[in-house]
Formats: C-alpha cells, structure tokens, sequence
C-alpha cells in the first residue's frame, strides 16, 4: 500500500475543476485529494470506436489533467468495472473516503450503491454531493411528499423554492491539495477508441438576448448548444442559472425541463423500458424496418422530418422543435414504437441524456407523464409553415429539396393520422391492467 491517508475524488459527469461540490468537499478534508476517472467498460463496451462523447470526454480529461499538472498532480485515468478498480484502489491506497457528485440515473445509483458497501467493509466512507441540478429528486415534491409527474405544478414549486433563496451560489475553482502525483496519461487507442468527426460546440448564452422570439425556429439555429455541456458537466448549472435575468424565463423553464425529467426517471425507474401510462401497453406498434430505416436516414419524403435525421446523422445535434417534430412522425405517422426512435437518438444524440431523452419521446409518443394527448398528431407540414417558412433549415440539409431526386411523401399524413388514432383508441379498449 503507497504511504499516507488520501481522500479520493471521482469524476464522472462533473468534467471540471470549478464550482464541482464535491471536489470542494474532498479538498476541504486536508488530505491530500488523489482525482480519478474510470472508463466503465460496461458503458462503453457498448460504444463504437469513435463514438464521439467518449472523444469529448477524453478532450475534458486532458484539459483537466494539465490543470492538475500546475498544482504538481495529475489524473488517474482507468478502465475497467467500477467494482473491480474500487476494490484495487482501496488496496493500493490508504483511503480516509471517497467523495463524488450524485447521478440520478438507474444504472448509476446501483452501481454506486455496490461500491457504497464495498467501501464500507473497508471502513472507508463514500460521500455523494447534489452537484448537477439545483433541486433533486425528493426537494420539489406534493405537498404529500409524492412526486409531481405534471411539469406546470412542478414548476411552480421549483421557482417558489429558488426565488426563495433556497439555492447554492456557484463557487469559485477549488482551492487545497492535490495528491503530489504523476500518472500516465493513456492514449485514446489504448482505451479501444478513436478520434471522431464529430464536434461538441462551445455553448453560447450570448443568444438567450433573441431565445425567446427565435428558439422555436431551427433556421436560425439560436439555442444555446448548453446540452452535451449539462450532461457532462464541463458547465456547473449553478453557474448558468446564477447568470440568468429576469429576461430569461424562458429559457430557465428549459432547464426546469430537465430536473423535472430527471426526477421522473428517478422516481420512476420502470420508464426506461415501459410506458408511462401502462394504458398504453396495448398498442399494436409496426415493425417495418423498412419504414424505420428511411426515418433514419432522413427519407420519409416529409422535408422537415428528413432535414431533421439529416442534421442529426451528421452533427450529434437536432434542434427541438424537429426533434418534436421527427419523433412525433415515428411515433405516429409511421405508427412505430417510441423506444425504437429513442435507442436511435441514443446512439447519435451528442447530448444523450437518458431522462430528457425518454421523457421527451414519451412526450411525443403520448405515452408520458404530461404527455402530449395521444390524439394530437403533428401535421409535419404545417410546422414547415410555422417554423421554418423560408426553407432555411430544409435547404440546409436537403440539397435535393424541390428536384426530383428527393422522394414523394413515404406515407399520405391524413391516412396516417387516422391509422395512429385507431391504433391508440384500439389500444387502450385492449388493455387489461394487472390485477
Ligand atoms: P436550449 O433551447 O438552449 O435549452 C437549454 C437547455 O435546457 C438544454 O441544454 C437542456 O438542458 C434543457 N432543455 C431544453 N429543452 C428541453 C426539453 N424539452 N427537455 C429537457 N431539457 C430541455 N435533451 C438532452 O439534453 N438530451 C437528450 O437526449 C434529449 N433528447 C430529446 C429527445 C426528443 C424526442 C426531444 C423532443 C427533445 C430531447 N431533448 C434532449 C431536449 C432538447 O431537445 C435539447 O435539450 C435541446 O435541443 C438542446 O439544445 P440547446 O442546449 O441548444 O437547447
């Protein structure tokens, strides 16, 4: 065992040194603080070898480690399963505790929970911190201690609380010692992936002065790109909220969007893989594959859907209203299981964030909590019409568009809209909720 007691840090989705609550925490023990990354190959096993995340974390612990290197320390960065390289560093080290920034997922909370009683059978305490969200999961709650699973009463309470003042200022960049180190760096290739093409932008709140006229509207393209940024958060959110006016209401319920979704998945683990409502559970889905692959290919013929799949397929990114919009499409028009399209945008999203990408998809399947009502189908040619009435974005990523090498409409939208409510209303008549 290496001589001397040290408290450990562990990054996960907390890609930074500053405002992170639980590397503040870790320092302030006065030990001195050893930081890791783990790679978990039960995550990225399941990768492609240039999936791009995996190269935007790799940039993140590379700028971190040369951080580290000016306070004479350095990352250690592993790759295994979390279990095994706990049980090697706490027989390698002489740990006073572990400390680490909370993930609400499910995967995340039991794996945390095994490592929890690992560390534990060596008298070693492991210390979780509230660091990506301004309220978790049991602090925005009915007056009954319930969960809320409608967003505008969610709301409601969430600004109450955070105009209370109940809520943490953004710190600083964490001062203290960190373990005199030198570890090696690994290349990229010896984790078993690539460099990608694909780029996560810089976020950019300059935009939020025209994000409420000009959100909606994927020409434009005048969101913030804060997303992937969140999701590994190379960005504290206490930071973002912390610059918000009183001008950026709108955009703040965004983000309350995103807490609402994460407590959902939290109180709800079942989501992942059902539908929320189980009255729903009788819908007969079509299994086409045909069907699906045009929608990911960007080929239904519906230019709004197909730009959509387009820029997707070859950014990582998709601007949400057309992610409404092209999952409204799979969902209802080509009458295709939601969790399908979701493993897709899974697979290609930059930002995938498991809460907001579930929540989402239920939303459009209305198969959600607040969903959208089931009968309400998009015509996804009225929404070229409202959002994107000069063809800005369709000429943008169709290049073809009004030639006739681009394909007639995949499936007539009035005849799908009826498919979609027989299906649904038949659906539901079949269900037989389990006694
Ligand atoms: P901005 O408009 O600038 O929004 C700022 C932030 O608010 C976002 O970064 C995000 O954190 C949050 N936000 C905005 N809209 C939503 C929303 N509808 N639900 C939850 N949070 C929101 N977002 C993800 O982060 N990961 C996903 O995997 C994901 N999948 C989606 C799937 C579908 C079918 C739909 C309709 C939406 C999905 N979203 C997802 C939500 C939303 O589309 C993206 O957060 C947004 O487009 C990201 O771009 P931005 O940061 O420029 O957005």
């Amino acid at each position: 065992m290496i001589k001397g007691k040290v408290s450990v840090f562990w990054f996960r989705r907390d890609l930074r040194l500053e405002d992170n609550t639980a590397l503040i925490r870790a320092l302030e023990t006065g030990y001195p603080v050893l930081p890791v990354f783990i790679f978990d190959i039960q995550i990225i096993d399941e990768l492609a070898v240039d999936d791009p995340r995996v190269f935007f974390i790799y940039g993140q612990l590379q700028q971190i480690n040369q951080k580290l290197a000016q306070r004479n320390s350095s990352l250690s960065v592993l790759r295994g399963d979390p279990l095994a390289v706990w049980k090697e560093l706490s027989d390698s080290y002489d740990i006073h505790a572990v400390y680490a920034n909370k993930d609400y997922e499910p995967y995340a909370n039991s794996r945390d929970r095994e490592i929890g009683d690992l560390l534990a059978c060596r008298s070693i305490p492991f210390h979780r911190f509230k660091d990506q969200v301004i309220f978790e999961e049991h602090e925005i709650v009915k007056k009954d201690g319930k969960p809320y699973t409608v967003f505008t009463p969610y709301k409601r309470k969430w600004l109450e609380k955070f105009r209370g003042g109940s809520f943490l200022p953004p710190a600083g960049e964490a001062s203290g010692a960190f373990l005199r180190i030198s570890a090696d760096f690994p290349r990229l290739e010896a984790l078993g992936f690539k460099p990608s093409q694909l780029k996560v932008l810089p976020y950019d709140l300059s935009r939020l002065k025209d994000y409420p006229h000009l959100r909606d509207l994927p020409g434009p393209d005048a969101t913030t790109y804060l997303s992937p940024h969140l999701r590994f958060g190379t960005v504290s959110i206490r930071k973002i909220v912390g610059s918000l006016g009183p001008s950026d209401e709108i955009f703040l319920s965004e983000l309350i969007w995103r807490e609402f979704f994460m407590q959902i998945l939290f109180h709800f683990p079942q989501v992942v893989s059902q539908n929320f409502h189980p009255k729903y559970n009788g819908i007969t889905w079509n299994t086409n594959p045909d069907d699906f692959e045009r929608w990911c290919r960007g080929e239904t013929g519906y230019p709004m859907v197909d730009a959509g799949m387009r820029q997707l397929n070859a950014t990582g990114y998709m601007h949400n209203r057309v992610r409404m919009v092209t999952a409204g499409f799979l969902c209802k028009h080509l009458l295709t299981d939601w969790r399908l399209g979701e493993a897709y945008f899974a697979e290609q999203l930059l930002d995938y964030e498991l809460s907001s990408n579930n929540g989402n998809w239920q939303w459009a399947a209305g198969t959600g909590c607040d969903a959208a009502p089931y009968f309400r189908v998009f015509n996804p040619t009225e929404q070229v019409k409202k959002f994107d009435r000069d063809l800005e974005y369709i000429r943008q990523w169709i290049p073809e568009f009004g030639t006739s090498a681009y394909p007639e409409p995949m499936i007539d939208h009035r005849f799908a809209r009826e498919r979609a409510l027989e299906a649904y209303r038949k659906g539901i008549e079949n269900y037989l909720p389990e006694s």
